[in-house]
């Protein structure tokens, strides 16, 4: 076996080893190749379990993180799933193996041309990247089947709630940046919402109005 084919499969240990198990989920990990989203000084870390810095003072999400708020979201074939945090494209590219449409945005316009270009590249023509405050959501594609932030928000913010279809998930990670922050599932049924916490997590804020590049 070549370097990269075992580094490759050591990956998809670790992911099931830390609990991602839903078969979809791991196929499409399999198939979105990180390398393809990290860049420079940290590109011999691609396959390692961890959250590397990207462009912005931003990061790439440590793989087994995606994978479980991937799985927690539990996307369908036929779902419109709207990622609020971009960055570097990755989980917006996973999304799109298991939806029928994804929608991400983030608010620094350099990582969405950065993110939109690899996911051109892949071919990925069922993601749309564009620069916007997520913190609002998008109107104009609402109600989502679901709704994946990956940045904490203090609590999740009202408009991205009030854009959750009925039946739809949202996953979220609610607390302060430099304190613990916990990942919260979110269920909307016809008469409320359901919270459920699922684990600890570390994530950058969620920040108000575009960024200067
Ligand atoms: N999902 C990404 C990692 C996200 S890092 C990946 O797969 O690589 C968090 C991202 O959220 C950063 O890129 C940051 O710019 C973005 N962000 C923070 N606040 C935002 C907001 N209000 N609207 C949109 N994006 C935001």
């Amino acid at each position: 076996m070549t370097l990269d084919a075992e580094r490759k499969m050591q990956f998809l240990y670790a992911l099931r080893s830390k609990g991602v198990t839903d078969a979809r989920v791991l196929t499409a990990m399999e198939r979105i190749d990180r390398g393809d989203f990290v860049r420079g000084l940290f590109t011999s870390r691609t396959y390692e379990d961890m959250p590397l810095p990207i462009a912005c003072g931003q990061t790439i999400s440590q793989p087994s993180i995606v994978g479980l708020m991937t799985q927690a979201l539990d996307v369908q074939p036929r779902h419109k799933v709207l990622e609020v945090g971009t960055g570097s494209g990755y989980q917006a590219a996973i999304l799109s193996l298991l939806a029928r449409r994804v929608y991400t945005v983030d608010r620094h316009r350099r990582l969405a041309r950065d993110a939109r270009k690899v996911i051109e590249r892949l071919d990925l023509t069922n993601v749309t990247v564009i620069t916007a405050d997520g913190s609002f959501g998008l109107e104009e594609q609402a109600p989502f089947d679901r709704i994946l932030v990956t940045a904490a928000a203090e609590d999740p913010p009202g408009p991205l709630l009030a854009q959750l279809r009925v039946g739809g998930i949202m996953v979220v990670p609610v607390g302060q940046s430099d304190t613990v922050q916990s990942l919260i599932k979110v269920t909307r049924h016809e008469g409320g919402f359901d919270y459920e916490e699922l684990r600890p997590v570390r994530f950058v804020p969620l920040v108000e109005g575009l960024a200067q590049e």
